[in-house]
């Protein structure tokens, strides 16, 4: 939506008093005085904008969007909810974005595409989330040798530690 639309940078962003709401105020790159506002609610998002300036520089929004570059806490975000989402085939793009705009209010420009995004969910999955699976293979496996005090005195067994969140 902002593609079609001169170059802005968020100025400030604020929420209604029950929180059901995001004001992202924007203003023109060019210095101009354009400004546009978005309103996020749920997963809507609204705005208004101001006309045009004659003074606008449209050589600036040639200029390409920084969505291009991921900064470093857009990047935890999309890892935080690779992990969390890993074992969710239905988990992808579309609701990565609305996640990182309701949940962690990251604004308009900073949100990746959604090649993006895949590429790093099909990351995750590849890597990380394989080797969790193989543990969990593992764990399940070795439970059932949990000494419970029963055994015969030829039964292998083993004590089990509890785990913490991670699993260790
Ligand atoms: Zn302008």
């Amino acid at each position: 939506m902002l593609s079609a639309r001169p170059r802005t940078k968020c100025t400030q962003t604020k929420k209604n008093r029950d929180g059901s709401k995001k004001y992202e105020y924007r203003k023109c790159c060019c210095g101009c005085s354009y400004r546009i506002t978005l309103t996020h609610e749920g997963d809507m998002i609204l705005f208004k904008e101001s006309s045009l300036p004659a003074s606008h520089d449209s050589s600036s929004d040639m200029k390409p969007p920084s969505s291009l570059r991921m900064t470093d806490e857009v990047h935890r975000w999309l890892d935080y909810l690779a992990h969390r989402h890993l074992f969710d085939p239905n988990y992808g793009a579309k609701k990565v974005v609305r996640q990182l705009r309701t949940e962690f209010g990251v604004s308009e420009d900073l949100i990746p595409s959604d090649r993006a995004i895949n590429n790093r969910l099909a990351y995750y999955r590849r890597t990380i989330g394989q080797h969790t699976n193989k543990i969990e293979v593992v764990e399940v496996e070795l439970r059932r040798y949990v000494f419970t005090g029963n055994e015969e005195l030829y039964q292998p067994f083993i004590y089990l530690y509890d785990t913490d969140e991670d699993g260790r």
